[in-house]
């Protein structure tokens, strides 16, 4: 079977592969004092090194395309990180093969991702999407997506801590043609679908762990609202978007806890396309689609409503409802 972007899924699924190599060879390393100190080096370090190997590969295979991602190389350059950089050298050296790696090439692949405006073709990345989830050993994602005429077409999402239904663990997940796959051992894959649940109590939400990026006295009230009577399930990063693609559940809220709070591209363009190959719908608070034509951020939304499109509509109801209450 031939589709279009046949090449740009299989280079973006073997960068994302490497990509979470890394990402859990550095997180095996967390210790039990670093998380109590509160050190954020681990995933710094794994986050510059995630963007590394995959802006590479997509530079080698795609130059004339840009990539708008999260990271740039300032801070490394910074001889006051020193020690940071060399240690994302060595992981990126590691993964790669690459034993005589040098500093220079890694910070200017880290670079390639520096495209900031709108294109209309570009690539957006979220090499660790979910530090907070990463440094507490929990889920995270490793987010890239290929946005042709603002709309992510393309995307893959790499969740290594995600339990399967078979209780395996970490899942890779791409979206092309319309269809979303869950990628296997071995070059197998299976079609994801959403849940089809039809009862709206019988609805499983889930939402942020961290309660400044979703309100969760709101979704509670949402949730009472609706008469769902479930407790939300609450996981870091687009894996949210995962699990309401492949129906662990039916509905994924991100409620703004602050006006004026612009979302990330690279926080929604992939979960956006696997949610969307999967039969579901997103779009923000106020019912409108996301607009990825902006640049780094969705300026012209506000929050995200995912669901397997059921009950989209009452949902985003139920959202002014709840709002309305609260500031009365
Ligand atoms: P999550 O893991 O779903 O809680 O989302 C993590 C992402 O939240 C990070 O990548 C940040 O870009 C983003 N973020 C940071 N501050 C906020 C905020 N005030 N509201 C919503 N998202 C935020
Ligand atoms: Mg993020």
């Amino acid at each position: 079977m031939h589709g279009m972007f046949d090449q740009h899924c299989a280079v973006a699924l073997k960068a994302t592969e490497s990509a979470a190599k890394l990402c859990q060879r550095v997180q095996r390393s967390v210790t039990a004092e670093a998380l109590e100190k509160r050190d954020k080096s681990p995933v710094t370090i794994a986050d510059f090194g995630s963007q590394a190997i995959i802006a590479l590969a997509l530079r080698e295979a795609f130059p004339d395309i840009p990539l708008i991602a999260e990271e740039d190389s300032a801070a490394l350059r910074d001889e006051k990180n020193a020690t940071l950089r060399d240690r994302v050298v060595e992981e990126v050296a590691l993964v790669l093969d690459r034993p005589n790696l040098g500093a220079d090439a890694v910070l200017e692949w880290i670079d390639h991702g520096s495209a900031s405006s709108y294109s209309e073709r570009f690539w957006t990345l979220d090499p660790i999407d979910g530090t907070k989830g990463f440094l507490r050993g929990e889920q995270y994602a490793i987010a890239l997506a290929l946005v042709e005429k603002g709309e992510p077409v393309l995307a893959t999402l790499g969740c290594p801590n995600l339990v399967n239904p078979d209780s395996s663990v970490g899942a890779i997940f791409s979206a092309q043609n319309g269809k979303t796959r869950s990628h296997g051992q071995g070059g197998s894959s299976t079609v994801v679908r959403v849940s089809p649940e039809e009862d709206l109590s019988a609805s499983r939400f889930c939402e942020s762990v961290e309660s400044a990026h979703s309100d969760h006295s709101q979704s509670k009230a949402i949730a009472q609202l609706l008469g769902i009577g479930g407790e939300s399930v609450r996981m870091d990063s687009q894996a949210k978007y995962a699990a309401v693609a492949r129906g662990d559940a039916e509905i994924y809220l991100r409620l703004p806890t602050r006006p004026g709070y612009v979302e990330r591209i690279w926080d929604h363009a992939a979960g956006y396309a696997i949610l969307k190959g999967a039969g579901g719908r997103i779009t923000d608070v106020d019912g409108m689609e996301l607009d990825f034509r902006h640049g780094r951020g969705l300026e012209q939304n506000r929050g995200i409503v995912a669901s397997n499109g059921i009950h989209h509509d009452r949902l985003i109801e139920a959202i002014a409802e709840t709002r309305e209450a609260e500031t009365r």
